[in-house]
């Protein structure tokens, strides 16, 4: 840095200056939650049923691209259809496609019970992004065969909703021991478990039994909390999903009262979240995308906001959680992220003063350089994209055509006159 950096580059030739006044010199974003192979789906029917493995690692390649436009020079996926998104990665790192640095898991573990999706979700086998697993064999197996086939992360579904028991939101659908295998199978291969837990009692098993990043971990109870402060066991949160609702969901169709029910997901964490990273747990920044809520390349930012409103960081704390920390995600943790001697050159320029304005962040005409490893990476726009034959759900459209729709509540239909049909 600075003057020892002149000299250095004085001695290699070929090197170019690149003018950054007005600019924000940065590290790269990293996301930590982005599913690059669900190409902003309407929904899990359409990751499940729609989808093709090699279109889908096709079309995820073409996304990436939009992740370095926005600065992202590091993300974190934590499953993907057809687990395919370690060939992205292998040819990501092989200069076949541009992309960002890559980190993944394969296929997200569930038990029988289901996962999100309820039951939707097949009683074994794989359905989409999830493998079911029904016994402590099949969990040894399985997790060594993903680590064999190049998982960097095993995904746990440690929560899932039940149909017939909704109305308790998430529950663990794990035993103790269960996770615990888990962790240890993996662990022994030396490699990291992530799990996605809603509710406190699932973040505090997954803390216990040696998750190494817990997503969401929303509604923790002290105990909960306890457990991720104890073991400083790392959070992504994962929130933009839902304040992209709070904020926007008016203009997309969503109903007063699902826009509630998203705010109190990210108002109900507060207190535990600000709580969490007083105590020293690393939160990282992800944005869920891969759903048409958040899609690729306008949001990869926004979980900084979401710091700064809801936990009360500073901006600058906001921006060290989607670089310095998220470095964990993708297992780079003291080699990118920071702009220091001894770091790898993963580096953005911004026009404007990113500290004082995170939302230009949001603007992928103001990200001006991207360069990984200190190779500066293609920004202009990718080729517009057309529709992809039997690649969406189709829909006959978001209401139900009822006569009150039809007509209006206030004019029923004039009544035929039949004298006039003769
Ligand atoms: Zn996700």
């Amino acid at each position: 840095m600075g003057i020892a950096a002149d000299d250095e580059a004085k001695t290699r030739p070929g090197l170019r200056r690149i003018d950054a006044s007005g600019q924000t010199v940065m590290p790269g974003l990293i996301d930590t939650h982005c599913h690059l192979s669900f190409d902003d789906a309407g929904s899990n029917s359409e990751i499940f049923f729609q989808r093709r493995n090699a279109l889908s690692a096709l079309v995820a390649s073409y996304n990436a691209r939009k992740l370095l436009r926005a600065g992202v020079t590091g993300v974190l996926d934590p499953d993907s259809t057809f687990e395919n998104m370690t060939d992205l990665r292998d040819a990501i790192d092989a200069n076949i496609v541009e992309g960002p640095r890559m980190s993944c898991g394969a296929y997200a573990l569930i038990t029988g019970v289901g996962g999100t999706a309820g039951r939707l979700i097949g009683d074994e086998g794989v359905t989409g992004y999830y493998m079911a697993v029904n016994s402590k064999d099949e969990i040894v197996r399985e997790v060594r065969r993903q680590i064999k086939y190049g998982a960097d992360w095993i995904k746990v579904h440690v929560t899932g909703i039940i149909p017939r028991q909704a109305h308790k939101g998430e529950l663990c659908v794990w035993t103790d021991d269960e996770l615990k295998l888990i962790c240890d199978t993996a662990h022994d291969l030396e490699t990291p478990v992530m799990g996605h837990c809603r509710g406190a009692e699932a973040t505090r098993k997954a803390a216990e039994a040696g998750f190494d990043l817990i997503f969401h971990a929303t509604a923790m109870d002290d105990a909960a909390l306890q457990a991720v402060i104890d073991r400083k066991v790392p959070i992504a949160p994962a929130l933009t999903f839902q304040y992209n609702m709070v904020e926007f969901g008016e203009k997309i169709g969503t109903s007063a009262s699902l826009m509630k029910l998203f705010e109190s997901e990210i108002t109900e964490s507060i207190e535990t979240m600000t709580a969490a990273h007083k105590a020293g747990v690393p939160l990282l920044t992800g944005s869920e995308s891969g759903f048409s809520l958040v899609p690729y390349g306008d949001w990869h930012y926004r979980e900084l906001e979401v710091f700064v409103k809801y936990f009360g960081m500073s901006p600058l704390e906001a921006i060290q959680c989607g670089t310095q920390k998220s470095a964990f995600g993708i297992k780079m943790a003291g080699e990118v992220g920071v702009i220091a001697p001894g770091y790898r050159a993963d580096i953005i320029c911004v026009t404007g003063k990113v500290e004082d304005d995170l939302s230009l962040l949001g603007n992928s005409d103001n990200i001006t350089t991207v360069m990984i490893d200190g190779v500066e990476k293609d920004l202009s726009p990718p080729p517009k994209r057309k529709p992809l034959s039997g690649w969406r759900l189709a829909s006959i459209g978001d209401k139900k055509l009822t006569r009150e729709v039809a007509y209006g509540p206030e004019q029923p239909p004039e009544p035929l006159n039949i004298e006039e049909l003769h």
